[in-house]
């Protein structure tokens, strides 16, 4: 038994402005496993979350939706239970960074700051939105990123680099609320001198000294050197941070600063700590002893796309405050479905975690299936949803389940009786100890794959034993054994898979009878004499049908091309153009959000099996094909098709159809009462060319 550690662990904290995605529940499965296996060990955890509520866009979004933002916050807070209950996620607390600790201490580690020299105002130029009359937050400013140049990127920091900037390097800046071109206004701001020399020799060691993932310290080495860039830009180094905003603004005011608030990345991380010091008040212990346990040991899993933040702000707002510092930050990847856009803090649909749910998915297959790609390295993992069948099915069912629905056959009354030599060459100690030790460096795809080949060993033992033989042949006893041995290697399993499958390891501990499982007794027999219970079905398999119905789009979305939403006006309605009322308004960044795409129709192929779908080929300029279904057999032949420009929808996630993968759609007009009308494919002008964006 590996010494007890004291842990202190948080996730990121999802932004109050929306639901959970996929990518939020892939992360805190991640921490949940680990806690999880913590806690095998004896270890003594606080895992908390909380809903990061402040800034601008929640600002706006309330204001849109009628409510204050601590209303509009508090809605959505009321929504996250049942994703965390749903999927096994035990957080010990869930909070906001809005709460009463946060005010204080986001103050009091700014003072702290304050009094160290690392504050100082400037006077900067800052994008003001003439139409809106009001300075722009950073995430309603867009452009170009300065370091690599991609479109379409956020005024604070570029999701496809991770470089993080000023809203004013962007090239060619646009409001994401009005569209208008922003002009310059001077403002006072207060910045965190992240340039000082204290903080960049304490960085430069903190970063580098082994804790972080070789692959993150890599990426963040880059940031502290002063260099000429390949494209002759140049990197500047670490530079100081800016940390207020101007009212109108949803956040921590700035002591004696009126009218200036903290940055919403300032407070968000210090709610970690509002939300552990929260839990503790509670329980009536007392946070500042906690905190200045020396033992104790502080670790944050984060995505990808907030390294910046969580590696050098964080540490370096902490350690020149005079806190305890993150003793590691764990980097995740994102997660994409069929290959699929990612899921990113901002973005992100594509596998619905409610939907999952309520389509009666078992939640620990997904805590499964993710589990199986989930290496501990900072890497992206894809949802496949053939492999999840095949994992669920044939692995964690086939190999796992079944050895205890084979092996109590042959034991009568469940009473185990010796097990004689082992029948499989399994060192259950040594399987124990392995799997224990790569939870720990959270290479779950390792331990699972490890447990599997486990399993394998014991339906391969008990195969070639055939205690059905055994048992004809009048040799019960010999039968018993086998049985009886391979219950024991399934409690042994059943305990290395509790992390994964707490739910599946509750039922298979109240059918073995056994003591809750741990890292202390996994390895250890139940020994003859020992009753098993009677034994219940454990888990169903995924059915196909589920995965269909997961992927497939809600009605009146994503129709395909001809196919438009039947929604028919009331009758006598004059005001319906094409058979269909104008849509709600919306705003240009709303329209941007769907990227349009001159493609050009390589091939086009009759779909077997379907009069309604063709098959299109397209190049959208990627240096690759697209495949996507369109239902336009009705109105073209494909010969037809061959060649031509159109225009398709380039962003929307890939869908799942019976015929194959759909990637895009293709617009077409066409009547929604007269289905008869005919159907239009879009053509552009001439002299348009593929992979051209269409705005
Ligand atoms: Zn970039």
């Amino acid at each position: 038994m590996p010494a007890q550690r004291k842990l202190f662990v948080t996730t990121a904290l999802p932004y109050a402005n929306g639901n959970f995605h996929i990518g939020h529940i892939m992360e805190y499965i991640q921490a949940d496993i680990w806690v999880r296996h913590q806690r095998m060990q004896g270890s003594d955890v606080n895992f908390v979350g909380a809903n990061d509520a402040h800034g601008a866009p929640i600002m706006i979004a309330a204001e849109k939706a009628g409510k204050t933002p601590q209303q509009f916050v508090a809605d959505i807070a009321a929504g996250r239970k049942p994703y965390l209950d749903g999927f096994h996620i035990r957080f010990d607390n869930w909070h906001s960074t809005d709460g009463p600790e946060n005010h204080e201490l986001a103050r009091q580690v700014y003072l702290d700051l304050k009094a160290n020299g690392l504050i100082e105002t400037r006077v900067i130029e800052q994008f003001f939105d003439p139409e809106k009359n009001m300075f722009l937050p950073d995430r309603f400013i867009k452009g170009e990123c300065p370091r690599c140049h991609s479109k379409d990127q956020y005024g604070d920091n570029c999701e496809v680099c991770g470089a993080v900037y000023a809203p004013t390097d962007l090239i060619n800046p646009y409001s994401a609320l009005s569209g208008a071109t922003p002009v310059l206004r001077s403002s006072e701001h207060f910045f965190f001198r992240l340039s000082d020399p204290r903080c960049v020799q304490f960085l430069e060691r903190w970063t580098q000294d082994g804790r972080l993932q070789p692959e993150v310290a890599n990426k963040v080495r880059e940031w502290f050197t002063v260099r000429e860039n390949a494209d002759g830009t140049k990197s500047e180094g670490l530079g100081d941070w800016d940390i207020s905003r101007d009212a109108p603004y949803f956040g921590i005011e700035i002591p004696d600063a009126a009218g200036k608030y903290f940055y919403v990345w300032l407070d968000a991380p210090i709610g970690y700590l509002a939300s552990l010091k929260n839990l503790l008040d509670r329980r009536g212990q007392d946070y500042a002893a906690y905190m200045a346990d020396p033992a104790l040991e502080q670790v944050h899993f984060i995505g990808k796309d907030i390294v910046t933040f969580h590696t050098l702000f964080w540490p370096a707002m902490l350690k020149f405050s005079g806190r305890k510092t993150p003793d590691n930050i764990f980097v995740h990847g994102f997660l994409t479905v069929n290959n699929g856009e990612k899921m990113s803090k901002s973005r992100g649909t594509g596998l619905d975690p409610l939907k999952y749910l309520s389509l009666g998915m078992n939640p620990e297959w997904l805590r499964y299936y993710l589990a199986a790609k989930l290496s501990g390295r900072n890497e992206d993992i894809d949802f496949n949803p053939e492999d999840f069948m095949a994992r669920v099915n044939s692995d964690l069912i086939g190999k796992y389940v079944n050895i205890a629905s084979r092996a109590v056959k042959f034991v009568p009354g469940g009473k185990l009786t010796g097990t004689g030599a082992s029948l499989a060459a399994i060192d259950a100690s040594a399987l124990c100890e392995s799997v224990r030790s790569l939870y720990e460096s959270r290479d779950y795809a390792r331990a699972l794959r490890e447990i599997m080949a486990a399993a394998d060993l014991v339906n391969t033992a008990f195969d070639h034993a055939a205690p059905w033989k055994l048992a004809k042949e009048g040799k019960g006893a010999e039968a018993a054994a086998v049985g009886s041995y391979c219950l024991e290697m399934f409690k042994v399993l059943t305990a290395c898979l509790r992390p994964v499958l707490p739910e599946l390891a509750t039922q298979a501990q109240a059918f073995l009878k056994c003591a809750a499982l741990d890292w202390s007794n996994a390895a250890t027999p139940m020994g003859e004499g020992h009753v098993v219970g009677d034994y219940k079905h454990l888990m169903q398999r995924v059915d196909a049908k589920q995965l269909d119905a997961l992927f497939e789009a809600p009605a009146g979305e994503q129709a395909p091309a001809g196919q438009p939403a039947a929604q028919s006006p009331p009758e006598g309605e004059a005001s319906a153009p094409g058979g269909e009322e104008i849509a709600p308004g919306i705003t240009i960044d709303d329209f941007a959000r769907v990227d349009l795409r001159i493609a050009k129709i390589l091939n086009c192929e009759a779909v077997e099996g379907s009069t309604k779908l063709l098959r299109l080929t397209l190049d959208v300029g990627e240096g690759r094909t697209r495949n996507v279904f369109s239902g336009i057999a009705s109105a073209y032949k494909p010969q037809d098709l061959v060649g031509k420009l159109t225009v398709m929808v380039a962003n929307l996630a890939p869908r799942k159809m019976k015929f194959g993968i759909s990637e895009g759609m293709v617009l077409a007009a066409s009547d929604a009462d007269d289905k008869a009308g005919g159907i239009y494919v879009l053509n552009p002008w001439p002299g348009a060319q593929p992979g051209m964006r269409v705005r």
